[in-house]
């Protein structure tokens, strides 16, 4: 079942967007090398409690993760793909970070993840992060009306392919609307021309995982949620909740 938001409900979603952007940016801001990532997700939380937001991030718990999550943002470090537990960890010179985040506002939900290296950067890093910022503006391209969901994910699997990377096996973007998931599920990878035809007033969040040693493969942390390259290569994580609209696509979590 795949939601039509009215006008007024995409505007309502571009607020609950706008606070994610602004979470994520002051996140940007105080990640640097030393700072643990639980102290990034209080600066998002500072956000989050500004806005009157609430978090879609915070105490969920998916029928196969162990504990609810702790955080208001998700914080995977290096070999870390998704799901990273924001814990008393410190960033170190030259790590490469993704952070995640969601916010609730008038009951709408925003959903976004950024890339970034703090300290010195690897050239190697930089190419990553810079790859699944072109997969995600690839993908947002590719959400127009008249197109399919296999025109979003083959957009955005052929950035990731041609640049030789893996892309995470089994996940991918999501529809989003009053709650952080529904359908349809936007895979990263496919075939144009196939799947589900994109209307006006559909809400999907785009979010590429690149893969450095290019395989695909990736096993959970003994934490439960931290999802993790196999190959223990890095990896890179970007993410929009962008609305089809007849004026093209929209996105609703930029700042
Ligand atoms: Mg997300
Ligand atoms: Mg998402």
């Amino acid at each position: 079942m795949v939601e039509i938001k009215t006008d007024k409900s995409l505007e309502a979603m571009r607020a609950a967007g706008r606070v994610v952007a602004q979470a994520l940016t002051a996140v940007r801001e105080a990640a640097r090398p030393g700072v643990t990532l639980r102290q990034l997700d209080r600066v998002a939380r500072g956000v989050l409690d500004e806005a009157g937001a609430g978090s879609p991030f915070l105490n969920y718990r998916p029928s196969w993760a162990p504990v609810p999550f702790p955080g208001v943002i998700c914080a995977s470090v290096n070999d870390a793909v998704v799901h990273g537990v924001p814990d008393d960890s410190r960033l170190a010179d030259g790590d490469l970070v993704s952070i995640d985040c969601g916010a609730v506002l008038d009951g709408w939900v925003g959903d976004s993840a950024i890339s970034f290296t703090v300290g010195r950067a690897r050239p190697e890093d930089t190419r990553l992060v810079d790859t699944a910022y072109a997969a995600l503006e690839a993908g947002i391209a590719a959400a127009r009306v008249g197109n399919r969901i296999g025109d979003i994910a083959h957009a955005v699997g052929r950035v990731c392919r041609a640049a030789g990377y893996g892309i995470a096996d089994g996940f991918g973007g999501h529809g989003v609307g009053r709650s952080m998931h529904e359908g349809p599920d936007v895979p990263n990878e496919g075939r144009p021309g196939r799947g589900m035809h994109l209307k006006h007033g559909m809400v999907l969040a785009i979010e590429p995982m690149l893969l450095a040693g290019g395989g695909d493969h990736h096993y959970t942390g003994t934490d439960g949620w931290t999802v993790r390259t196999l190959d223990g290569s890095r990896a890179a994580h970007t993410e929009h909740t962008v609305a089809i609209t007849h004026d093209g696509p929209r996105v609703l979590t930029a700042l």
